[in-house]
């Protein structure tokens, strides 16, 4: 048996067709979502986020601003970009890239921000609004991997969902958000007992630990639905052999790159599951689909007497 690939590339597509549509009738209406991106400092993962994040929004023809403070800023002066933003009533969603400089006490930013415009989720009033099944913003990673499940027929409720990683970014929402659609949801992290044997539970398994291909074959119930979150790169040549030794494809872009992007889930795993998100490919591309989606549901919920006026 070989898993069915679900494919996150085509349902992020799909997803960002259906927000650009909704953007060009808010447009005719006179209505255009913003989005502000804090990126603080130089870090080059985080400017390629950041440019993927902006590009987006271009594509779409949702307004976006980047403000970018020295690697010098601090916390005051971040909080004060945060306040700024806060009052601008054509900014709907405000995105602090993380991590921050290590001067700059993030908790206190992420915390300034005004919880109607927190696109990431972060904020404890969204994380009790998202635990309590009131309206309001959901970290965008999780959201994705609820798409992916529900726009491939997944069913959800009535199922034994299992996840692996309880961070306040993927593993505890996407937990709620399965609970919220009515799977009974196990929750591992690095001192479960016995963690295959629980994983091996799982009608849908999520694994979002951050370490390469961790999950293997024995971990999981033939026919599970396992969505892959990790992303870690691989350069040890010895240990890109262990996992992808004998893929051309994977070989080829080894050897001009000198890395290989993997998963928490071992390539062995798509011999016993039913279906599985690849990486690259998987749940990755509905993270920034995500937050356009984040990005005009805010205004929505912030401006609605105004949308609903000229829609
Ligand atoms: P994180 O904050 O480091 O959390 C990792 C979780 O995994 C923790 O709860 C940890 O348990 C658990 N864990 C670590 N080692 C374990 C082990 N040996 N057995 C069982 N559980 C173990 O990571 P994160 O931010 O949630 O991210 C997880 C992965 O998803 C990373 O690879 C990250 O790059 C990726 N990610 C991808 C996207 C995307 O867009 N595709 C978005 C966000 C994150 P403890 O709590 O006990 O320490």
């Amino acid at each position: 048996m070989s898993a069915i690939i679900l494919n996150g590339t085509r349902i992020a597509a799909d997803i960002r067709s259906e927000v650009a549509v909704e953007v060009k009738t808010l447009a005719a209406a006179g209505l255009r979502p913003g989005l502000a991106v804090i990126l603080a400092g130089n870090n080059s993962a985080s400017e390629i986020y950041v440019r993927g994040k902006v590009k987006s929004c271009e594509e779409l023809g949702i307004h976006s601003e980047k403000l970018t403070p020295p690697e010098t800023v601090s916390t005051q002066e971040l909080l004060g970009l945060v306040y700024d933003l806060n009052r601008r009533d054509e900014i709907d969603g405000i995105l602090v890239q993380l991590p921050l400089p290590p001067q700059v006490d993030a908790k206190k930013v992420l915390m300034a921000v005004d919880p109607a415009k927190d696109v990431d989720g972060f904020h404890p009033v969204n994380v009790g609004f998202l635990s309590t099944q009131r309206p309001g913003l959901v970290p965008c990673t999780p959201a994705g991997i609820i798409e992916i499940l529900k726009r491939s027929n997944v069913p959800i409720a009535g199922q034994e969902a299992v996840v692996v990683g309880r961070s306040d970014i993927v593993g505890k929402p996407v937990a709620m958000l399965l609970i919220n659609a009515n799977a009974t949801v196990t929750v591992c992290h690095s001192r479960t007992r016995d963690l295959p044997g629980v994983c091996r539970r799982a009608d849908i398994l999520v694994a979002a630990i951050g370490r390469a291909g961790m999950i293997t074959r024995d971990f999981v119930k033939p026919g599970a639905t396992v969505i892959d979150v990790g992303m870690n790169t691989v350069t040890d040549r010895a240990e890109f052999n262990r996992f992808f030794g004998g893929n051309a494809r994977r070989e080829e872009s080894f050897r001009s790159k000198g890395s290989s992007l993997i998963g928490d889930v071992h390539p062995n795993v798509a011999e016993v599951a039913g279906a599985l998100t690849p990486v690259p490919g998987g749940v990755g591309p509905l993270t920034i689909a995500m937050l356009m989606v984040n990005t005009v549901r805010a205004m929505k919920l912030r401006r609605g007497s105004e949308v609903a006026a000229t829609c």
